[in-house]
């Protein structure tokens, strides 16, 4: 099956029970057992649920793995993958992953004994040189927030593999539709599921999926220990999503390119990011590892201009954190989805103060260009 007829019809879509092309909500929290001890499929919600069980197929379909995992946020699917690992472990971690990756690195795992290299995971040489004897796994994102950096997973994922190390990567960003770290070497895939895979920033959901049986069976008795699943509401709603992800991503990624055009040829910006940027340093392996280039960008305005002005004059694009959505979502990362950082290290790692983060949504091009006009008109 190609991936558009697997959006619709891999996973399990049909109710085994009365046809519905839906997966009904079952909302129940435990299941009749016929018998004793009799190992029912259905026993108890947080352990298994039909409605989570088919989105949790669909996305092991998608990412082209064995078994996958439905959260109740981005947040717990990776912490749940993290408690894969235990005090004394040595994890290489991404220099630009996800604030609240970061946050949960430094002030709660720690706390629990593991310990984390940061590296710059587009240098190999680097990443490398970081593994240790005790080093079980290198965690990374590409294309990372907000600055887009690629990295080169099949690399990073053989020289791991080498090392007896396990390479998990935050696929939020590329989606499915761009990218498949599993197929490309990586033992285990995350997704904050509240981004392009709902697609409508209606639901707060998180996934892992990996291709190892025994990773699997771990991560199964720690979804089940720790708890933090999704919801049959949450699980149907997004299921839901995931069938357009395939049409959102051509005219996400459609409105990103004609707004890239836009904003590299105007005088009043001074650097965009992007990794469909073809004298961007990440642009050889961008078009070898994904499909597309995605619909995230970020830009930096000329010294002096004033972003807050400018993103606060846009009448159309929302002003918000968060991304993949529907609508377009613009931010200054410096004071808002980033602002948790210091900004002598946010400066390091390359976020200006006047980097802007834009989201692309699924809104008539004519429209998101005609608003940024008249807000650079205003600066
Ligand atoms: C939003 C996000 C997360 C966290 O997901 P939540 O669903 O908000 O908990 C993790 N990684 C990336 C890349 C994200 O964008």
């Amino acid at each position: 099956m190609k991936f558009n007829t697997k959006l619709i019809h891999g996973g399990i879509s049909e109710d085994s029970t009365t046809g519905a092309v839906s997966i009904p909500i079952y909302r129940s929290s435990t299941f009749h057992q016929h018998k004793v001890g009799g190992a029912p499929k259905w026993e108890y919600a947080r352990t298994g649920n039909p409605t989570r069980a088919a989105l949790e197929q669909l996305i092991a379909d998608l990412e082209q793995g064995t078994a996958g995992f439905a959260f109740s946020s981005g947040s717990a699917a990776i912490h749940v993958v993290f408690s894969l690992f235990s005090a004394g472990d040595h994890i290489v971690v991404g220099n630009d992953v996800y604030g609240g990756t970061f946050r949960l690195i430094n002030q709660v795992l720690k706390r629990f004994g593991l310990t984390f290299t940061v590296v710059d995971t587009r240098d190999l040489a680097a990443t490398s040189a970081a593994i240790q004897s005790n080093t079980k796994a290198i965690y990374l994102e590409t294309p990372t927030n907000p600055l887009l950096r690629i990295s080169d997973i099949q690399a990073i994922a053989r020289l791991a593999q080498k090392q007896g190390v396990r390479t998990i990567v935050d696929n939020t960003f590329a989606t499915p539709y761009n990218q498949n770290p599993l197929v490309l070497g990586a033992d285990i895939v995350v997704h904050s599921a509240t981004k392009y895979l709902g697609g409508h920033s209606d639901v707060v959901a998180g996934l892992a999926v990996t291709n190892d049986n025994q990773i699997a069976e771990q991560l199964a008795f720690l979804q089940n220990s720790i708890g933090s699943v999704l919801g049959p509401d949450d699980s149907w709603l997004l299921q839901r999503g995931i069938k357009t992800l395939g049409v959102r991503m051509r005219v996400h990624q459609e409105n990103a390119q004609i707004i890239y055009q836009y904003l590299a040829n105007n005088a009043k910006v001074a650097k965009v990011y992007y990794p469909g940027n073809p004298a961007g340093d990440g642009y050889a392996i961008a078009k070898k590892q994904m499909n597309g280039f995605g619909a995230m960008l970020s830009f930096e305005l000329r010294p002096g201009l004033d972003p807050k002005k400018f993103v606060e004059s846009l009448q159309i694009v929302d002003l918000a954190e968060s991304l993949g959505g529907v609508e377009s979502l613009i931010e200054i990362p410096a004071v808002m989805t980033h602002g948790a950082i210091p900004r002598e290290i946010r400066l390091e790692n390359g976020i200006q103060d006047e980097l802007i983060r834009l989201s692309v949504g699924l809104e008539d091009s004519a429209d998101l260009l005609a608003d940024l006009q008249q807000a650079f008109a205003q600066i």
